[in-house]
Parts: structure tokens; sequence; C-alpha cells
């Protein structure tokens, strides 16, 4: 390559312009070679930061409320906040490894009996996820009770066109996992679900996708609610939609947006890596 191509171009106004300003897109999936005592820390620490940001967006109704991340090396096992720990407090070190069966495998309990029951059903039946995030989140637990799918209203809506799946059978507190398989069926291959009279779950092929992807859900039923309050919004037309979704619903983009997050989480919250 030539030297001259590596020299910052200074402008005549002093700006310094790149010397190789190719395109970088954003949304490119990032390339991973890690090992899997390496790649097991890094799902923890942005699984344990999650907890902390959506603690920060008010999803932390009492009790309710978890994200879950596969481990690497046991991938019928994942990794869970213990139930009663306020999401603002969650560390690494806090978190349990759950095995197939519903037993702590590592770490200190008490296991959320419905977190088990619904993620377990999720990570079976889709070997794609990594993690799955469920929480009682406000807008979320409103959108559900209209038992009804988002509309494309926004280009940000656009990341959940025909992308979610809608959960109709609403039977009290999740504690079966024959229940989680029907809820696992209702997400199908998609991204999120809403859980009629319940709230929203999302799924990625990353910690970093499905946290994002709850935030972004959730921000959609909000809008919708507040559309739908004022008066009588126009969807976008399902084309473009799609083109939207296409633009900016991967999993690269996502794990972008979350990263943003966490790295000012993990500098203002140092413990969380603990
Ligand atoms: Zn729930």
């Amino acid at each position: 390559m030539s030297a001259v191509l590596t020299i910052p171009h200074r402008t005549p106004g002093g700006l310094v312009l790149n010397p190789n300003p190719q395109r970088q897109d954003w949304f490119d999936e990032p390339e991973t070679h890690r090992t899997v005592e390496a790649e097991r820390r890094y799902r923890q620490e942005r699984l344990a930061g999650a907890f902390r940001i959506f603690a920060k967006y008010g999803f932390d109704q009492g009790l309710a409320g978890h994200i879950t991340a596969r481990d690497p090396e046991l991938p019928d096992h994942f990794w869970v906040n213990p139930f009663g720990l306020h999401f603002s407090r969650v560390k690494v070190s806090d978190l349990l490894l759950v095995n197939a069966r519903g037993e702590i495998a590592v770490g200190r309990g008490p296991l959320n009996r419905a977190a088990f029951a619904i993620h377990a059903a999720i990570h079976e039946a889709r070997p794609d996820v990594v993690a799955a995030a469920h929480t009682h989140s406000l807008y979320g637990k409103a959108w559900s009770s209209h038992g009804r799918k988002l509309d494309p209203l926004t280009q940000d809506s656009c990341v959940f066109h025909e992308d979610h799946g809608l959960f109709e059978d609403f039977n009290g507190v999740v504690y079966e996992t024959d229940e989680g398989a029907r809820i696992a069926e209702a997400l199908g291959p998609r991204k999120g679900v809403i859980l009629k009279n319940h709230g929203i779950l999302t799924a990625g092929p990353t910690v970093e996708a499905a946290a994002w992807w709850y935030i972004a859900l959730d921000n959609a039923c909000h809008t919708q609610l507040l559309a739908e309050a004022a008066g009588t919004p126009q969807p976008i037309p399902h084309a473009m939609a799609a083109l939207t979704h296409e633009q900016i619903g991967r999993p690269g983009g996502a794990a972008r947006a979350f990263d943003a997050l966490w790295q000012g989480l993990v500098e203002s919250e140092p413990e969380v890596l603990q």
C-alpha cells in the first residue's frame, strides 16, 4: 500500500480527514473467535450489565423478570439472575447456571420457577437463540392487554415488522414448561412475542440483541399506545416496512445499540463485572 494513503489529509480549514475513508457497514455482524471460557465470560458480562440497563429503563417491576444466556460449553444450560435480587445490583458473580432439569449447577439460588419454565422451553426450541429477555415493563404490559400485534407505525417499529408473535392464552403465572413450549411456539423463528395480558419477550443470537430488542419492543409498544391514544395513526405500507426491517432489524445493529449502553454502564458501575 502506498504510504501516501496512510497520511491523514488536513483541509485548509483545519479538519483532519481519515486516510482511508472506506464505507463501514454498522450493521455487519462482528466476527468473533473466542475460546469457550472467553465466550462464557463475554456473555456473563453483557448479561449482568443488561439487568442494570433494564433497571435504568424502569423494567424492574417487583420480582418479575429474567434474562437468560445459553452457556457456550453446555448448550442445554443457561445463565440467569437469582430471584429477588434487584436488577440494579446484579453482578457477574451473582448469575446462576441452570441445567435442563431446572437445577442450579453453579451459584446460589433461589431460581425463579417462571424463568425456568419460559426460558428453558425457548432455549430448547430455538438452538439459534443465545439469549432471551422477559420482564413486566409498563408499555409492553399495557400493549399486551390489546391482544394484537404491533403495526409498523414508525421506522423504529419496523424492526418488528412480521417479526414478532402473539401468545393469547394467559393462564396465570407460567410455572410449567409445557406452557413455556407453547410460548416458544408463538415466538416461532421471530425476535419477539407479545404475551397477552402479561408482557413481552424477546430472543436473539446474542445477549446484546435480545436485550436491545427488548428495549426496542417496549418502545414500539409505547409508541403505538401514544399514537392510538392521540388519534388514528397511519402505518407504513408493507413493502416499505419490509425493506426497513431488512435495513435495521438485524442482530448486528442491535448489538451496537446495546454496546453503547453497556460501555457507559461498565464505566460508571465497574462492580457489575465482579
Ligand atoms: Zn412474566
